[in-house]
């Protein structure tokens, strides 16, 4: 068996958000071959995974029991209940026992026009039904090139997140993912990460204090592979990785948890 970090250490957390990939039959085997792998290693990690919603129950049903692996959705609405054709809510994600939701993704930030004040609301879905949001942001290769990303990023963080009270920040988990990394290959270097990493962490430092600040579960995500994962995740405020093509891979999946 393996085991999570001590209380008292920051959460080091590794997230698989497949995206719309894998129908059952693959998804299946994928759950199946990363729980395999992860068994009889001493992780140091909580490892979540993120299927699409139509397999959602089917997977926590799978990793019930397993220490340390939890499920997240990708998304979810607003509301609780009501006349939302072909929505999800976070109350009905809660029923099924997902622990986790990946909110603010920049995927549904740019095809399904999600704004930071959108993103206020889902916040509020979430702790309302006692989920923990895995809150991404990140900022596109244009305001990289300007040098204007911190300010970019920390508004996302202010308009989303701020309004929380500091027992739901305490709770939060953030993902930063610049844009120009997802999907491309191209990586943040681990110097780049950190300098983002460390200025999110005193933007949450200022508001809500050093303590909730320090614990923080700061995620990267774009093009974390096995072979770039242990650098990046060497920065003192990178506590883990939101993997996305790479956790199509059990092996590769696995391998990026064990660069922890
Ligand atoms: C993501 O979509 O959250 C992501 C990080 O994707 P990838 O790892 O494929 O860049």
């Amino acid at each position: 068996m393996w085991s999570l970090q001590p209380q008292n250490m920051r959460k080091k957390i590794v997230a698989g958000n497949w995206k719309m990939n894998n129908d059952w039959q693959e998804a299946n085997t994928l759950t199946t071959q990363v729980l395999d792998l992860l068994k009889d290693r001493g992780i140091a990690a909580e490892v979540v995974i993120a299927p699409p919603y139509v397999h959602l129950e089917k997977v926590v049903s799978m990793v019930s029991g397993t220490n340390g692996v939890s499920v997240a959705a990708q998304n979810c609405h607003q509301e609780s209940s009501g006349a939302y054709t072909g929505e999800v809510s976070a109350a009905m994600l809660d029923s099924i026992g997902v622990q986790f939701v990946i909110l603010g993704h920049s995927e549904r930030r740019e095809y399904f026009k999600e704004s930071n004040e959108l993103l206020a609301q889902k916040v509020n879905a979430v702790f309302d039904h006692g989920l923990t949001p895995i809150f991404c942001c990140g900022e596109p290769l244009s305001i990289r090139e300007s040098n204007q990303q911190m300010e970019y990023v920390t508004h996302q963080l202010t308009a989303s997140l701020f309004h929380l009270e500091p027992a739901q920040i305490r709770q939060s988990v953030i993902a930063y993912e610049p844009i120009w990394a997802i999907g491309t290959g191209k990586t943040a270097s681990a110097e780049q990460a950190q300098e983002m990493h460390a200025g999110l962490r005193q933007h949450f430092e200022q508001k809500f204090g050093q303590e909730i600040a320090n614990n923080i579960p700061i995620l990267y995500g774009g093009s974390c592979k096995p072979s770039n994962a242990h650098e990046l995740f060497a920065g003192p405020d990178v506590d883990g990785g939101l993997i996305g093509g790479a956790s199509l891979n059990a092996e590769d999946f696995v391998a990026i948890v064990d660069s922890l």
